[in-house]
Parts: C-alpha cells; sequence; structure tokens
C-alpha cells in the first residue's frame, strides 16, 4: 500500500481487474442506486454481491463523493418514507426544510433565489409542513401555489 496516489492509475486497473462491479451486466444500474442512496445491503441482496465489494468498488471509481452531493435524493426518501411508516416528525419538517435550501448540485443555498422561499418553510407551522412532506399541499397562506390552481378571481 504504497506511493496512492501516483499509482492511481495503476490500482484503477488493478481495481477493475479483480472487481465484480466494473464487469458486472448491471454496473450502470448498481451505481445509480448507490448514488440515490439506496442502502448497500439492499443494492448487494438484489445483485448478489458483497457489500463490501460495493463500497470498494464506490470508493475507486468516485462514487462516494458523487452521492455526497446528491444530498436532494436522500432527503427525498426521508419525505417519501414519512406516508409509510413512523419517522421522527422532526425529522421529516427538518429534511423538508433542508430540501427546500438545497439545490441540484448538493449546494446549500440560503441566500440567493431561494431565500424567499426557505423563509416561508420557517414560517410553516408543524402541522403545515408535516401536511406539505405528505403530500405536497402548502397552506393557504403561502403565496407560492400551485400552477394547476389557475388564475384566482381578479378584482
Ligand atoms: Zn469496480
Amino acid at each position: 500500500m504504497t506511493k496512492r496516489k501516483r499509482n492511481l492509475d495503476v490500482s484503477l486497473a488493478r481495481h477493475e481487474a479483480k472487481c465484480g462491479i466494473c464487469a458486472h451486466p448491471h454496473r450502470e444500474e448498481i451505481e445509480r442506486a448507490f448514488v440515490d442512496w439506496t442502502s448497500p445491503t439492499k443494492i448487494a441482496r438484489a445483485y448478489k454481491l458483497s457489500r463490501d465489494s460495493i463500497y470498494r468498488h464506490a470508493w475507486a471509481i468516485g462514487l462516494l463523493q458523487k452521492r455526497q452531493k446528491n444530498v436532494r435524493s436522500a432527503l427525498e426518501k426521508i419525505i417519501e418514507r414519512a406516508g409509510e411508516v413512523k419517522v421522527n416528525a422532526a425529522a421529516v419538517v427538518s429534511a423538508v426544510q433542508a430540501y427546500a435550501k438545497i439545490n441540484a448540485q448538493g449546494q446549500w443555498i440560503d441566500r440567493s433565489e431561494t431565500v424567499n422561499l426557505s423563509k416561508l418553510f420557517d414560517r410553516m407551522t408543524r402541522d403545515e409542513l408535516e401536511a406539505y412532506a405528505r403530500d405536497g399541499t402548502l397552506p393557504r397562506w403561502f403565496p407560492v401555489q400551485s400552477q394547476q390552481e389557475g388564475k384566482q378571481d381578479a378584482p
């Protein structure tokens, strides 16, 4: 285990030579699942791999960093699951709040174009946030209504 940086190409080639995922017919699906925060245990079971081999592969080709940037996907999972199993309400609320502040690159935006939206989320009560997490219902006072609602009666 020496000169890891200088021998990056060599070690990648060595990795590929003995990695069951690099040569796997479903490699793309496996990688997508990993980046989407599917549990590696689940992936391992579905594709008959070992959890270790998934992590080894992910580490070797830089999937861990990719997954880290994909925070929104993890938050979506928490919010989605709120309807199925008992998730701590506070966890759902903070997931919704965080989701509203994270852009597609996984960066936290607090002061740019979403600042008004996040302020509005802060103003929502716990019940309102839970309703939003459950089925996307926004409170009536919320100025950013969905387009499908159509025009309001103008004076
Ligand atoms: Zn591999």
